[in-house]
């Protein structure tokens, strides 16, 4: 009887063995041209003295070519093992269900844990953090307001425009409005450089405190609507003529008055050394320029200043941009003459 069984068991695993290795040697061939991998519960069922005995091998799943190679491979090895390897375990039959089931799971565990890894290493390297933009303008360093009045007039704003491009830096051009369609393309290029465009009426005849609201508004009504439709929006503050301000100017412009703390009266002297000097002997931090681009010695002596400045560490902003950075919140009809840190 014990003879019988012992035949039984022998027939059943050479049977299994060869079944399985064939079966994993077919899948190989067949998981080379699939992407996915489902090596299904392989079932081995014994008999021996005390019954019957179900082994399962675990399940796995792949989800690459590479990954199912691997665990085919795997599997088509621990089946060719398990059958040379039950022909001597066959005297102790109650082995034979601890072997085969530890043959198929540490196979299984193998070949996964080769498959993670070459995923691993097949893996793109994680994208480098995003290196944040450094905050510009720097609020720790000092900045100035360089600005332009009376403009545009292309010979001299692109002048300037070239030396800022150059230097990375900003500055802001007080138009006049009835310039501005003569000289669009220099708007739009001062626009494109990041430079801002101010308000300074729109016909520069007289100083706003001569004029009444209506014709003030007017005034500021005109420029807005031609410098937003050649640079794509309406000036945010407003330059006076002359900066003459009064009670009626300062209700009527509704916008911020900006004025200046340094006036290198360009229009005056019309040299460039003269301006330079009253710009590079007494800038500080904060500061806002008053020139003129309509004269060539003032684009000379922006020739000088742009690079200086830049070279002492100053930034070259926008009046809205040093606003920003200092921490004032400008509001209509106040009147800025420099915008610094305030205190406390
Ligand atoms: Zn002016």
């Amino acid at each position: 009887m014990r003879n019988r069984y012992r035949f039984i068991a022998v027939i059943l695993v050479v049977f299994v063995g060869i079944l399985t290795t064939v079966l994993s040697f077919a899948e190989v061939n067949e998981r080379n041209a699939d992407s996915d991998i489902q090596v299904q519960n392989v079932s081995v069922q014994e008999t021996n003295e005390s019954g019957t005995a179900d082994t399962t091998g675990s399940a796995v799943q792949a989800e690459t070519p590479a990954d199912s190679q691997n665990i085919s491979s795997g599997i088509s090895k621990s089946s060719y093992m398990c059958f040379i390897g039950t022909s001597s375990l066959l005297s102790s039959q109650s082995g034979i269900k601890a072997f085969t089931a530890k043959c198929f799971n540490e196979a299984a565990a193998k070949a996964m844990k080769k498959a993670k890894e070459e995923k691993e290493i097949l893996q793109p390297p994680a994208a480098e953090p995003e290196v944040e933009t450094a905050v510009w303008p720097d609020p720790s360093k000092p900045m100035v307001a360089l600005t332009f009045d009376d403009g545009p007039y292309g010979p001299v704003t692109n002048r300037i425009l070239e030396k800022l491009e150059q230097y990375g830096g900003h500055a802001t051009f007080f138009v006049v409005g009835n310039r501005v369609k003569t000289y669009a393309s220099s708007v739009q290029r001062a626009v494109q450089a990041g430079c801002q465009i101010g308000n300074h009426t729109y016909d520069h005849k007289n100083p706003l405190t001569k004029l009444s609201t209506v014709q003030i508004q007017k005034q500021i009504h005109d420029t807005d609507v031609a410098v937003a439709y050649y640079a794509g929006s309406a000036p945010v503050i407003v330059r006076p003529v002359g900066g003459a301000v009064n009670d009626t100017v300062k209700s009527a412009v509704g916008k911020p008055i900006v004025n200046w703390s340094i006036d290198t009266l360009d229009w005056k002297s019309k040299n460039a050394a003269s301006v330079t000097s009253k710009v590079l002997d007494h800038v500080q931090d904060g500061d806002i320029v008053l020139m003129h681009d309509l004269y060539k010695s003032t684009a000379d002596a922006c020739d000088t200043i742009i690079p200086e400045l830049t070279k002492r560490g100053y930034q070259l902003v926008t009046v809205s941009e040093l606003a920003q950075a200092k921490g004032v919140s400008m509001k209509n009809g106040e009147i800025y003459r420099y915008l610094r840190t305030q205190a406390g």
